[in-house]
């Protein structure tokens, strides 16, 4: 695929052209895709919908482990040996802090996560409770993940106000089974589709690296346009100690090229470079804002991310916009000044000797 198709391919994107499974694919395994020129295609394409604005998302890990699931990329499985803080709900008063908190850090959007199958009707009606709240005091838009929903359920945290659904197809029907046996791919579509005819938009992304053809990752980029996703957390697959799952194929320039075949199929959605953007992308990070327009701040689930404030300079220098109402340099440390270096740090062998 060579600069002139891909500016083709990005000129039929934003006619709202769906492209073809096999160009999609191209741009995950053809050698000679040139980087620079399809990063160039996809921002085209991004700024049609989002300019230069990159969405901030900070994560709330509302209740952790414990669950009966056992998705195997997932340290909250049963069947997981990761070492993690298992914790059930939060108080509410804590989660309620913590939304003022991301708030004033420059989230756009607050995401409550809930680890288990799917909240039960008490549950629903309590964090439907805690949306209101929320709604009221900040001026956030919150989005929850809790596993399964029904049309009921649904339609008790819509009339909260909720404004987005998280739930992850993860990867394709195909593969599903090969990731998680307590649920189904069908069943996680109909949790969307129960979203979606509630009036509430979706989240639904992937995670890639877990040994998926190429092929796949298509699959689940064309079924999210089909289902209308709004937004689309891309994540890939961290290897985290005692996991079940290892990385396959991943390099920083394949997690540019999964971000731009997911924005010229699905070219007004939010975009969003999720788990594994620092482990991943690495020095590469910055690159991946020109197809995604959003990205999580402080982390994930359980593992680690990088601080705000190197993430908010990253989005800065290279001529992005937060979308906050706090500016750049409201959320950036002003007083910010280089370390001096430590007797330690000049002089190594004679700490060592010492
Ligand atoms: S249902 Fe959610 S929390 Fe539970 S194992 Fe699967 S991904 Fe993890």
């Amino acid at each position: 695929m060579d600069r002139h198709e891909l500016d083709e391919l990005a000129d039929a994107s934003l006619r709202g052209d769906v492209p073809t499974p096999e160009a999609a694919e191209a741009l995950l395994t053809d050698p000679d895709v040139p980087t620079l020129a399809m990063l160039d295609a996809a921002f085209r394409v991004r700024e049609a919908s989002w300019g230069r604005g990159v969405q901030v998302h900070i994560l709330n890990n509302a209740a952790n482990g414990k669950c009966p699931e056992d998705c195997s990329y997932c340290s909250q499985a049963k069947t997981s040996e990761v070492d993690i803080e298992d914790y059930s709900m939060k108080p509410r008063e804590e989660i309620l802090a913590e939304a003022e908190q991301a708030w004033r850090n420059g989230a756009f959007r607050y995401c409550m996560v809930f680890s288990g199958r799917g909240p039960s009707t008490r549950r629903t009606e309590e964090l439907a409770s805690l949306v209101r709240e929320i709604k009221e005091r900040y001026p956030l838009e919150v989005c929850v993940s809790a596993g399964l929903l029904d049309d009921p359920k649904a339609a008790v945290l819509a009339e909260a106000g909720l404004d987005r659904l998280n739930h992850n197809l993860n990867t394709s029907e195909e593969h599903y089974a090969e990731i998680c046996t307590t649920h189904t791919y069908q069943d996680r579509i109909a949790t969307l589709e129960a979203a979606k005819r509630n009036g509430i938009e979706t989240c639904s992304g992937l995670i890639a690296g877990m040994g998926e053809p190429a092929s796949d990752l298509v699959e689940i980029a064309h079924t999210l346009r089909r289902l209308g996703a709004e937004s689309i957390p891309v994540n890939f697959l961290l290897p985290f100690e005692g996991g079940d799952l290892t990385p396959v194929g991943i390099t920083p320039e394949y997690c540019l090229r999964v971000l731009c075949m997911f924005r010229f199929v699905n070219p007004t959605a939010e975009i969003r470079i999720a788990a594994g953007r620092e482990f991943h992308l690495r020095s590469m990070e910055v690159m991946a804002l020109y197809p995604a327009n959003s990205l999580f701040l402080e982390g994930y689930l359980n593992a680690r991310g990088s601080a705000s404030n190197r993430t908010y300079e990253m989005i800065r220098d290279a001529g992005f916009e937060i979308v906050s109402e706090f500016s750049a340099s409201e959320l950036l440390d002003p007083g910010r000044a280089v370390e001096i270096k430590t007797r330690e740090d000049l002089r190594p062998t004679e700490a060592a000797h010492k």
